[in-house]
């Protein structure tokens, strides 16, 4: 069966890990081409955008895809909406991965807002030393009189950049040790996250919990529609399924 896995997430390369060694399926995995150096993958690859719905339609159609896995980032709210109408237009089987949100825990100050615009009014009109974890896309609502330090896998365009930020290019995963460091080094006050959930980038929260700091959590974009499965293992048991259905179809 063919697969079309849309990625960009750890979920999407633990799913192309799996799908690699396993002969019931030929999978691609489809990158929307932000990050210049995307990790290395054990299956083929594709880059860029489709053309909307209805572009994703015509490749699930003239590639033949048996199933689609949309395990694109929480945040990516777009392309999910798109992967919906898509495999309602083509009638191709289509699973959500969505891994769990984070929840705050004890001891944690959070500030919970709806937009990155409802983050950077959160800061206040006091100067405070902030860690933007947001990635590099969405830094344009941050401006003066806060000092900055804007962690990315890439260097962001320096048009978004606030004034005097400071720049740190890294890739998760993080452990709370080197957080508690960047934290301490950087003599942060308050961090500002997307609630992405997952392990890989949890370490900040916990490093900002033991030293007291505000994190202002942006909150998700809604759900996409189910089907859903919180993680890779999850996807892959639902593809196996629908591949003994579809080898029962052709076979009848
Ligand atoms: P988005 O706003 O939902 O998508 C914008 C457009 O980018 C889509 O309409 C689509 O273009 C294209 N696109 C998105 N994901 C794609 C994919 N996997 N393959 C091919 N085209 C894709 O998404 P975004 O927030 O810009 O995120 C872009 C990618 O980065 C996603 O794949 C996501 O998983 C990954 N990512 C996002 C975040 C985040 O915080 N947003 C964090 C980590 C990773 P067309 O309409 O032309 O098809």
């Amino acid at each position: 069966m063919r697969v079309l896995i849309l990625g960009g997430t750890t979920e999407a390369s633990a799913i192309a890990r799996t799908l690699a060694g396993d002969a019931r399926f030929d999978a691609v995995l489809s990158l929307a081409g932000r990050t210049a150096a995307p990790a290395a993958q054990p299956i083929r690859v594709r880059t860029g955008g489709f053309g909307g719905a209805q572009g994703l339609a015509g490749y699930l159609r003239s590639e033949r895809i048996g199933a689609l896995i949309d395990a694109t980032h929480p945040f990516a709210a777009r392309m999910k909406v798109n992967a919906a109408q898509a495999a309602a237009l083509t009638r191709v089987p289509r699973l959500a991965v969505l891994r769990p949100e984070w929840r705050p825990a004890t001891g944690d100050r959070w500030r919970q807002v709806a937009s990155m615009e409802e983050a950077a009014a959160a800061l206040g009109t006091a100067p405070r030393r902030v860690f933007l974890a947001i990635g590099r896309q969405e830094l344009a609502p941050f401006g003066p009189p806060h000092a900055y330090l804007v962690r990315s896998v890439d260097p962001p365009d320096p048009a978004t950049l606030p004034q005097g930020a400071r720049v740190v290019l890294a890739r998760g995963p993080f452990d709370e040790a080197a957080e508690t460091d960047l934290l301490r080094a950087h003599a942060i006050e308050i961090v500002v996250a997307k609630n992405a959930g997952g392990a890989a980038t949890e370490a900040k929260l916990s490093a900002a919990r033991r030293q007291g700091l505000t994190v202002v959590m942006v909150r998700r974009p809604p759900p996409p529609a189910p089907p859903i499965v919180p993680d890779a293992e999850a996807a892959v048991a639902w593809l196996a399924a629908h591949a003994v259905t579809g080898e029962a179809e052709r076979g009848a």
